[in-house]
């Protein structure tokens, strides 16, 4: 056990229950990457999307896009047909997250998207702001 003032602060402050009460706290999702040849798999994009609450093909479509190569999703995963570190799939999850998920105004990632006409909008469910994302 640690007892410096840090952890014992931070234990505090995970106790804190969270505004709904439903006392689960966003994480951004961790990629797991299995290189197969030529291509990447992100091995567990439908966990990834789910705990974002959106759809793998929009996560996928926006990771292909960002790495300039085509992917596609298979049974849950994420195949790029391109080589690509985890870490390099990881910071696109990260950006995706940026502009996708946190609300534009208060930072919460309990959000929605919307679609009117092309754009995309993020509806916060946190402090009902709507804000238009970049589009996909
Ligand atoms: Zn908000």
């Amino acid at each position: 056990m640690d007892f410096s003032y840090e952890s014992l602060l931070k234990s505090a402050m995970e106790k804190v229950p969270k505004r709904e009460g439903s006392g689960k706290r966003f994480k951004v999702p961790q990629v797991v990457v299995e290189a197969q040849g030529a291509k990447t798999v992100i091995k567990n994009m439908a966990e990834v999307a789910s705990g974002l609450r959106r759809e793998p093909e929009q996560v996928g479509r926006f990771i292909a896009k960002e790495m300039a190569a085509p992917g596609s999703i298979q049974n849950g995963t994420f195949v790029l047909q391109a080589k690509a570190s985890k870490e390099m799939l990881q910071r696109k999850l990260e950006d995706y997250i940026k502009n996708f998920v946190y609300c534009r105004v208060c930072g919460e990632p309990d959000t929605k998207l919307e679609k009117d006409d092309r754009i995309v909008f993020i509806r916060c469910e946190a402090c009902g702001a709507r804000s238009a994302a970049k589009p996909v």
